[in-house]
């Protein structure tokens, strides 16, 4: 069986294959036997598929603009094997609670490329962040602000910090996913003058360092006028702080939100294509404005892991409704991948012992847990499926693991990273004595 036999393979890992028995392989393993290893479901990470993903973002940003700092926004997926890669690849991490600084100080990630991000960040997380010599952070309001400086202050030191802004401009995402328009809780808006307001405060504070701008527009952004739009209002800012308060801008963050392609008939974007108008854009304006030339730090999460990971589940039930339609019932569901619940994401499956087989039955996949709204996949084409079946859902390395829940009391799946024909566990399967850990009676 030619690898190209199965069209669903192009948003599978670029390892992915299919062997002479129809079954699926990812990274050299093949998924039904990892299956058997270590049960199901199962989330399998392709290490060769995050560092590609990893040096692309690298080469394309970095050869259009040098002094770029590729950050991995850890909130997409976290946990200490995907820390260390992205130290070994030289990003940087993006963290935005005191759990994630956790994960990263654990591998000890250098905290000089480390950002702290959040709303509501709390006195206790501010104060971990400042121990650990964070690089920067990314300030979203003035409580926020107020509250560094104390801390600063008392610690004896001066922490550099970047304003996050809402610029106010539409990224036409889900509306959960948009964060920098005037209504959001994220940022400081511009349009109402808090943005000036924390510039000047900012500056005249004495223990925090101001270096930096930040917005950030939502996820998935699948056009680049967005970003471009967004660039022109916080360059054009920048140009006017200094001009008012001798602001200097040695850091700007236009945020992640770059997409990948879920299903096999919906191309995004390449990395290529958001970097050269990214880079574009910022020099544009750096030399009409008369600025200087900022670092660029993005902060690509789902772009770096999303394609990276599958997840394997067994068949089970199958419910035939005649003239209406077929459900597959599934061993997981919304416990472990919430999104399809929450933002009605579209998804790729296909049954991993058959992959080879014609896909002439058209089903809905639906998870175990009690909710009506617990549907992986709706309406997708299956090779004839039967209960035993390892049915696998591609590009589910972000957001997937990272929102899961013990909802209904089902435990959260075993996690593995394959490469070169490799396996290792990288978090366990979560067992009902871990159900009762915390539990006090
Ligand atoms: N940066 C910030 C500030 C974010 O809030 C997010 C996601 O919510 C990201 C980066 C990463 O977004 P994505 O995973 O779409 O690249």
């Amino acid at each position: 069986m030619s690898p190209e036999s199965n069209p669903k393979l192009t948003v599978f890992p670029s390892t992915s294959s299919i062997d002479e028995r129809g079954h699926l392989h990812i990274g050299g393993c093949d998924a039904v036997e990892l299956a058997a290893i270590y049960g199901t479901p199962l989330y399998i990470f392709d290490e060769d598929a995050i560092r590609a993903k990893c040096r692309e973002f690298k080469q394309e940003f970095g050869t259009l603009y040098p002094d770029t700092l590729v950050t991995y926004a850890s909130k997409a997926c976290s946990n200490r094997a995907i820390a260390q890669i992205m130290n070994e690849e030289g990003l940087g991490l993006d963290v935005v609670s005191g759990g994630e600084l956790y994960v990263a100080e654990s591998v000890k990630f250098p905290a000089d490329r480390i950002s702290f991000h959040g709303n509501n960040k709390s006195e206790i997380e501010l104060r971990q962040a400042l121990s650990c010599g964070i690089g920067r952070i990314m300030v979203d309001n003035l409580h926020e602000l107020m509250l560094l400086d104390r801390i600063a202050s008392e610690k004896g030191i001066t922490q550099n910090i970047t304003l996050r802004i809402a610029p106010g401009v539409d990224a036409h995402t889900h509306r959960h996913t948009t964060t920098g328009l005037l209504d959001s809780k994220f940022g400081f808006p511009l349009a109402t003058g808090q943005a000036e307001e924390a510039v000047a405060k900012a500056s005249s504070a004495t223990h925090v360092n101001l270096v930096g701008l930040h917005f950030h527009l939502g996820s998935p952004v699948t056009e680049t006028s967005p970003y471009e739009m967004a660039i022109d209002i916080m360059l054009k800012f920048a140009r006017d702080m200094e001009q008012k308060y001798g602001f200097k801008l040695k850091e700007f963050v236009p945020g992640g939100g770059f997409a990948t392609q879920y299903m096999v008939k919906e191309p995004v974007l390449p990395v290529a294509g958001y970097a050269a108008a990214i880079t574009a854009r910022i020099k544009k304006n750096v030399s009409e404005l008369g600025l200087s030339m900022p670092k660029l730090i993005i902060e690509p999460g789902r772009a770096i892991i999303g394609q990276s990971a599958v997840a394997l589940y067994t068949i089970g039930a199958i419910k035939p409704i005649p003239d209406i339609r077929t459900y597959v019932c599934v061993d997981g569901g919304m416990g472990d991948n919430i999104r399809p619940a929450i933002y009605d994401s579209a998804y790729e499956a296909l049954i991993a012992n058959k992959a080879g087989e014609p896909e002439s039955t058209t089903v809905t996949i639906a998870g175990k847990y009690c909710e009506s709204g617990d549907i992986l996949v709706r309406d997708t084409t299956l090779a004839a499926a039967e209960a035993g079946d390892i049915l696998a859902i591609p590009v589910n390395g972000a957001y997937a693991i990272p929102m899961s829940s013990n909802y209904n009391m089902v435990t959260r799946p075993a996690v593995i990273m394959v490469k070169d024909r490799t396996h290792r566990l990288i978090h366990k399967r979560e067992t009902y004595e871990d159900l009762l850990r915390l539990d006090v009676i």
